[in-house]
């Protein structure tokens, strides 16, 4: 039997592990941010109606533009983010995930970097390593938010291609105001003033956030990208639903590098299904906000740090051994998430009776092992 070591692997590939949350049959699962939430009945049903419509027409290649969808992900926008776009600013794929690496792959590839502050998303620096994008780890403050003037440096001294902004940040739960992202922007086109360098505002998280959008950015700056996805708000994580806003060229650039019909015809129905029901679906991101409120609240009782969040999750800490930790609370029945940032563990909010077991689960372990 071979091992994948002894293949002809690209040689950045070696000895690296895949992304990999454990999915592990545990009683309480708050470890990969999902909206714990199943769709309501109405929708589950408007989807049935949608997909049907859609399976009558299989024997065809879906909208490769996928326009009808693109439109109402701008009509949403632009009623939720506090800025009109409209389709030719939005582009939708298969998850965040694939329109960051439709981005890396337009943006950066082999002899190009990308910049990120860690920690935040790993999918990040993984998503370069795969396009061949070399990665550039920036710095943060102990209080996990941005070293803004470390930041402006790093990108003068490094010049990336590419520089990403993860707000809310994961896994930390901050968020980057306004300010933060226009100087960071700014160094980013001082640093490459020939066509400037593209700066991905990561807003995963963003209906969860305190503070507004920070979609009226992309106005007059042609870089600047906002990256959005359905596996959050709108519960929907298993739709595999992620787009983008940004300047029209941004998008017509990406189009060099997706994959003919990528969205296909099930998911792009799918996806105008849930949008019908954005209004429900908020309704339930009120109720989580509630529930991350509550469980800052309740960690803190427990005598635990807690960053704040502007995510549907927590950053806890800080325990000597995390990975310690992590294990006490499996033994309770309750999988969270070890980042590998040291001292620290993640909880997602789920159902308040899952919260409550966490907070049951953290009362019990937390006094033997900090
Ligand atoms: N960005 C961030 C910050 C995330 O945490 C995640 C999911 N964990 C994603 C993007 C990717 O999400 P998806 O591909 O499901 O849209």
């Amino acid at each position: 039997m071979s091992t994948i070591d002894s293949l002809p692997l690209r040689d950045e590939l070696r000895g690296k592990s895949p992304y990999g949350a454990p999915q592990l049959d545990v009683p309480v699962r708050l470890n990969t941010n999902e909206n714990p939430y199943p769709l309501p009945e109405e929708l589950v049903e408007r989807i049935a109606e949608r997909v049907t419509e859609a399976a009558r027409r299989l024997n065809r290649y879906p909208d490769r533009d996928a326009v009808e969808l693109r439109t109402e992900l701008a009509r949403y926008l632009t009623r939720t983010a506090g800025h009109r776009v409209g389709h030719a600013q939005v582009w939708a794929a298969n998850g965040s995930n694939e329109v960051i690496q439709q981005l890396l792959q337009t943006f950066g590839g082999p002899g190009r970097t990308a910049l990120g502050f860690e920690p935040s998303y790993s999918m990040h620096a993984l998503i370069s390593r795969g396009t061949g994008t070399g990665w550039l780890s920036g710095p943060r403050n102990a209080d996990f938010t941005i070293d803004v003037e470390a930041a402006e440096r790093a990108i003068a001294e490094h010049r990336p291609d590419v520089v990403f902004v993860c707000s809310p940040n994961n896994p930390t739960g901050t968020a980057v105001d306004e300010a933060t992202v226009l100087r960071l922007y700014a160094a980013a086109q001082a640093a490459r003033p020939e066509y400037g360098a593209l700066v991905v505002v990561d807003e995963a998280y963003g209906e969860f956030s305190h503070h507004p959008s920070l979609l009226p950015l992309i106005e007059g700056r042609p870089t600047l990208v906002l990256s959005r996805t359905m596996s959050k708000a709108f519960g929907a994580a298993g739709l595999r639903l992620g787009y983008l806003a940004a300047d029209p060229a941004v998008v017509d650039a990406v189009q060099l590098v997706r994959l003919p019909y990528h969205l296909s015809a099930v998911t792009q129905a799918t996806a105008l299904a849930a949008l019908e029901h954005t209004d429900t679906l908020l309704g339930y991101v009120e109720q989580l906000k509630a529930e991350r409120d509550r469980l800052v609240t309740g960690l803190r009782a427990a005598g635990c740090e807690v960053t704040p969040s502007d995510a549907n999750f927590v950053q806890f800490g800080r325990f000597a051994d995390s990975h310690e930790a992590w294990q006490a609370l499996l033994a309770h029945g309750v999988l969270v998430r070890d980042n590998g940032v040291p001292g620290w563990l993640r909880v997602t909010a789920g159902t308040p009776e899952e919260n409550d077991a966490f907070l049951e689960a953290v009362r019990a372990v937390t006094k033997d092992l900090k």
